[in-house]
């Protein structure tokens, strides 16, 4: 068993809360993702868990173990804590094979030289380092290096894996491929993982689930498509999916036509299940946000969809970004301005105006003072 379970995590510097009542449960065998902004208190969390640095309150379990709690004077060191972690700086022994940088955990613990030696010939395999053993850190590329950092992580067979952006030294392209095989990795091994990353696509990829982190605070926990789909504030909204998701304020207007998001410039007519809830909660009359991914924005005249008159807008056409697989639309009505994101065969051309339609399927309203989902 080696579930992790955070239950009202504080971590106070002096008079700023880096992390803000942090409760979560990580499941034996998850790959869990802490994604979030820069200085959003990811690493510190991590760090709590590791035993790096004590939590100011709050309770932390790894599998049936309380490790630190602070009113108990409970706190067990790193080295007792049976993980193992993986940074962006992997840090290998210049001096040593990588032979020797996988073995030297083991060495450490004096496991026995021929059970080492099994071990890390194991690992190697695994990793496909076979053939490189015998290299010291320098002869091999960062790909290769940051296999050695994982090969000496994983050869101690832990309970749970660490990890820091772990990748975030490597080029694009040697990310995605050691994106893939360490996900891979983690199946085979299932040790129960925690790796943290400002890298969206990282996350939504690589993650059974993710936790979405902002100012010290957990916004949701989800798998990749919970919090890609069912966005719980405008914050995981706007953070996850690129480009991101079109917020635009508006009012909630009724009249004998029918319940409409109202943006002044125009308005668009909602569907019968999503007039219910507002009216269950009080919000026709009120000013909301509306959002909107741009790829729930068509181009009329290329979907061709046949369009209830009510959604579809004549939109004035700023700016095209043709990225070949699609094409980023700047679109405005008066002084709203939203993105579509088109398919790459569309036609839309600047300058020009144009009808979008809107995929009322697909919207989210927000609470205009809270910022979290009606729906
Ligand atoms: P990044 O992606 O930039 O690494 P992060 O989400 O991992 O960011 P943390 O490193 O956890 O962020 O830091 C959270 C906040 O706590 C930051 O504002 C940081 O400046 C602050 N912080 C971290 N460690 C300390 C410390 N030892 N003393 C004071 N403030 C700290």
């Amino acid at each position: 068993m080696a579930e992790v379970r955070l239950e009202g995590v504080w971590k106070i510097f002096g008079d700023f809360a880096a992390v803000k009542n942090m409760n979560l449960e990580i499941k034996d065998g998850e790959f869990i993702v802490f994604l979030g902004p820069s200085g959003c208190g990811k690493t510190t969390t991590l760090r709590m868990i590791s035993g790096l640095e004590e939590p100011s309150k709050g309770q932390i379990y790894i599998g049936d173990k309380l490790v630190a709690d602070p009113e108990k004077g409970v706190f067990i060191p790193p080295k007792d804590r049976d993980i193992a972690m993986v940074f962006q700086s992997y840090a290998l022994y210049p001096h040593m094979t990588v032979y020797d940088n996988i073995a030297f955990p083991l060495k450490l613990r004096k496991v026995p030289k021929q059970e080492i030696d099994q071990r890390v010939r194991e690992v190697a395999e695994m990793l496909g380092l076979t053939e490189l053993l015998h290299r010291k850190p320098r002869e091999l590329s960062g790909g290769q290096r940051q296999r050695v950092a994982l090969g000496r992580a994983i050869v101690r067979k832990p309970q749970v894996f660490l990890m820091d952006e772990p990748l975030s030294n490597l080029d694009a392209k040697l990310r995605v491929k050691m994106r893939a095989e360490l996900k891979k990795l983690q199946k085979q091994l299932g040790v129960t993982t925690i790796y943290v990353t400002h890298d969206q696509v990282e996350a939504m990829t690589m993650g059974d689930r993710v936790a979405v982190i902002n100012a010290g605070e957990l916004q949701q926990v989800g798998t990749p498509d919970e919090v890609y789909n069912s966005p719980a504030n405008t914050f995981v909204g706007g953070f996850i999916g690129s480009p991101p998701m079109n917020f635009i304020d508006a009012s909630i207007t009724e009249d004998d036509k029918g319940v409409w998001v109202d943006f002044g410039e125009f308005k668009l007519k909602l569907l019968d299940g999503q007039v219910e809830v507002l009216r269950e909660q009080g919000y026709i009359g009120k000013e909301v946000i509306f959002g909107i991914r741009p790829e729930d924005i068509y181009d009329a005249f290329f979907a061709q969809v046949k369009i209830p008159g009510e959604n579809m807008v004549k939109a004035f056409v700023d700016i095209v970004e043709n990225l070949g697989s699609e094409k980023i639309v700047h679109l405005r009505v008066g002084d709203i301005m939203f993105l579509g994101s088109f398919h790459a065969e569309s036609k839309v051309r600047e300058g020009t105006e144009i009808d979008v339609v809107f995929d009322m399927n697909k919207i989210h309203i927000f609470d205009k003072g809270t910022k979290k989902v009606v729906f």
